[in-house]
């Protein structure tokens, strides 16, 4: 079937931990189509030589080493520093706003799906026509990211305290997944799945 011009684009937010590639790859379980972008966004800082050269010239050549992205180094600049997170983003969500424009395109499905930490804060809401929020309580997420990616209790702590704050985020998001152990995940998808393919 050709949905073309009629498919709707969804976006999937929500903190660190909060289980969104989780969700998503539900979504992807029952067909829907996923854009990453936080994978693609860093895919682009490599691949994208405007982007590229932009990086080069704000940062130092540093911020690559043998071709390939220093995360680390990049990452410990911007950590504490959000003017230069500022800088940063600005250079790389425009180009992976219009990657995924391009992908919503090409896609031929009753809906696709963009997966991203920051929706709000980089401006993408208005591109899309729904968005889940998917959310968490903050102890449940401090232990899963501690466990997923080795990190410190205030490793995670900092880096939550960079997004914006779930209260906020509920009220802007049209569908809530909550993410507890307590819900079931998988319920709550298909529940939503099924609004929208009502729409
Ligand atoms: P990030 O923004 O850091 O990429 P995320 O929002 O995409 O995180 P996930 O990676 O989906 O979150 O989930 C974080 C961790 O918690 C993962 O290791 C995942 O397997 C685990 N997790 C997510 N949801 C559940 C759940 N309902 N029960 C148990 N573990 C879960």
């Amino acid at each position: 079937m050709n949905f073309g011009f009629f498919m709707l684009k969804i976006g999937i937010t929500g903190g660190i931990g909060s289980g969104k590639t989780t969700v998503a790859s539900i979504f992807k379980v029952l067909g829907i189509p996923v854009f990453d972008a936080d994978t693609v966004a860093k895919e682009l800082m490599e691949k994208n030589l405007v982007l590229r050269e932009e990086l080069i010239s704000h940062f130092g050549p540093l911020v690559f080493e043998s071709g390939k992205l220093n995360r680390k180094w990049l990452a410990s600049l911007v950590f504490n520093n959000p003017y230069e997170l500022n800088i940063l983003n600005a250079m790389v969500h425009p180009v992976t706003l219009k990657v995924a424009s391009d992908w919503f395109g090409m896609q031929d499905a009753a809906y696709a799906i963009k997966e991203a930490a920051l929706i709000f804060e980089a401006g993408a809401g208005a591109d899309l026509d729904y968005v889940i929020g998917v959310f968490a309580p903050e102890h449940i997420r401090i232990q899963r990211v501690m466990q997923r990616d080795g990190l410190s209790r205030n490793d995670v702590l900092a880096r939550m305290n960079r997004q914006i704050s779930d209260s906020i985020k509920i009220k802007l998001c049209d569908f809530v997944i909550i993410n507890n152990d307590l819900v079931l995940l998988t319920q709550q998808v298909l529940d939503i799945h099924n609004k929208i393919l009502s729409i």
